[in-house]
């Protein structure tokens, strides 16, 4: 279903309770090495999909068939990823109503150092910016 915010994003086709697991964000597993390389070779777009598990790997969910990396982001989101084990939950923050777009605050933080990533979520609380997730280092 296209998004306000970004290409499509993922609504919610029923109501879902705090705390609830939407949906696993899955990708292949990469290594830094393998996940630096990619983020070169397709630059700013690589980090739309890459994303960090532990200090040494990275899940990269482009061609997955999982659809949660459709789930755009938001300053003023409904629903965090949550890292286990090197899997990547998705996990409501608070009640969800049915048809409601599913938000994240993706945490993104930098594979290679370099750029921030622009928030368009067009939320009041947006800070234009997405967030960096310093845990990860
Ligand atoms: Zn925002």
């Amino acid at each position: 279903m296209p998004s306000s915010i970004h290409g499509f994003g993922i609504f919610a086709v029923k109501e879902f309770k705090k705390n609830t697991v939407l949906t696993e964000y899955k990708g292949r597993s990469l290594n830094n090495d393998e996940a630096n390389r990619i983020e070169a070779e397709r630059g700013e777009d690589a980090e739309t999909y890459l994303f960090r598990v532990s200090k040494d790997r990275v899940l990269d969910a482009s061609g997955s068939t999982s659809l949660a990396h459709y789930i755009n982001a938001s300053c003023d989101p409904n629903a965090e990823a949550v890292i286990e084990d090197e899997r990547i939950f998705i996990v409501a923050t608070k009640k969800i109503k049915k048809g409601a777009e599913i938000l994240l605050n993706y945490n993104f933080e930098k594979i290679n150092g370099g750029f921030l990533i622009r928030c368009n979520c067009g939320s009041r609380f947006c800070k234009q910016f997405m967030d960096i997730n310093p845990s990860l280092y």
